[in-house]
């Protein structure tokens, strides 16, 4: 299978624009010198700019998947004494639920439905929590959680605020001085668009004083804030995304900046909502992300088949969704280079396998 070929709508990896290729094309350079560490600050830089990080905060980048930043940031930050209430509203809130048991973290498994926790102080149980964990877009159902709201509640009871914000970040606003949060989980192949394989955890000043002493080679965080100070990584970083990392942060300031980048994101998914109104299917959530858009089938249309069918017959590939739900829900993504002809290709397909003139 091409890629090239298809149209892609998949919640990552996404598509990604030709510069950024260009750069993934390339030797791979030697990194242990400056001209790397150069690239490692300019990628820290624009990281910490991107989501308003308050003075001294630093970023850890990781050779590994985004759940590698959600199971480090609980090893290297949270300890016994600690108490989380994990936001629990799919299959990624689920999984930070076990990465708080496989440490031995006490936790509650916050579970929630139909709810973005504006109302989290009359939702929360009430009990003595030191925590708060959220993803702050649930990919698994395409669903946006208020971080102002969130943040506003962390701040009252002075809990220590985790958000992964994989697949918002880029598409949809966080900012983490005004919303209180402590850490941010970052991963290359969501919303900044570039291949899978590195991680990033963008540390404030109160998590960098968190940072534990831990019984971990690979993942220890005092390692990785020491060889950062000179632009370095304890281990052969993936040196390669960073330097695409690098090229992507100059594109999102030469286009603009984020909040160019999110207002972008935001037209395309109104778009695509706006020209699907006549089709048999309907929003799973009111609360969707830029980032995303998940439909439920009501005319009965098995979800899968509909996934396969766009792919077999119109090389435009959107996402089934694993579990229970697999018949029952598919996702288009919003994340990376789109445009709105772009998106008119998925939308033409989908008027076309209906069988619907489209408007
Ligand atoms: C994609 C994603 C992750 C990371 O998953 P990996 O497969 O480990 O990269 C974590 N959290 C959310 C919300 C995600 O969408």
């Amino acid at each position: 299978m091409i890629y090239e070929d298809y149209y892609i709508f998949t919640p990552g990896p996404v598509k990604m624009s030709d510069e950024i290729l260009e750069v993934g094309a390339k030797q791979t350079p030697y990194f242990r010198n400056d001209k790397f560490s150069e690239v490692t600050f300019n990628c820290e830089k624009g990281l910490l700019k991107m989501v308003n990080a308050p003075e001294g905060s630093r970023v850890i980048f990781l050779t590994a998947s985004g759940t590698a930043g959600m199971e480090s940031s609980v090893m290297n930050l949270l300890t016994k004494d600690d108490n989380a209430l994990v936001v629990h509203g799919g299959g990624f809130g689920g999984r930070f639920v076990d990465i708080c048991a496989t440490h031995n973290i006490p936790h509650t498994d916050f579970k929630v439905k139909n709810t973005n926790l504006h109302d989290i102080e009359e939702l929360a149980p009430k009990e003595d929590y030191s925590t708060l964990i959220v993803n702050a877009h649930e990919t698994s159902v395409g669903h946006l959680y208020d971080l102002d709201a969130m943040g506003a509640y962390a701040k009252k009871h002075n809990l220590f605020f985790i958000v992964d914000a994989i697949s918002m970040l880029v598409t949809d606003p966080i900012d983490m001085s005004a919303q209180n949060i402590d850490v941010v989980i970052a991963s290359s192949q969501k919303g900044l668009a570039l291949p899978p394989g590195l991680t990033m955890v963008i540390l404030a000043p109160s998590a960098i004083n968190r940072v534990q002493d831990i019984n971990n080679l690979y993942f220890n965080f005092t390692d990785y804030l020491r060889n950062g100070e000179r632009g370095q990584t304890p281990y052969t970083p993936a040196v390669t995304i960073m330097l695409q990392l690098e090229a992507r942060l100059a594109q999102i300031e030469r286009r603009g900046g984020v909040g160019q980048s999110i207002q972008r994101a935001k037209d395309i998914a109104e778009y695509f909502r706006a020209n699907i109104q006549d089709l048999p299917l309907k929003f799973y959530t009111p609360y969707m992300p830029n980032a995303m858009t998940t439909l439920t089938p009501t005319d009965g249309k098995n979800a899968m088949d509909i996934v396969n069918d766009l792919e077999d017959g119109y090389k435009v590939m959107v996402c089934p969704n694993g579990g229970a739900e697999r018949e029952l829900i598919f996702r288009v993504s919003h994340m990376g280079e789109m445009t709105k002809a772009y998106v008119d290709v998925l939308i033409n397909a989908m008027y076309d396998y209906y069988s619907i003139k489209r408007k």
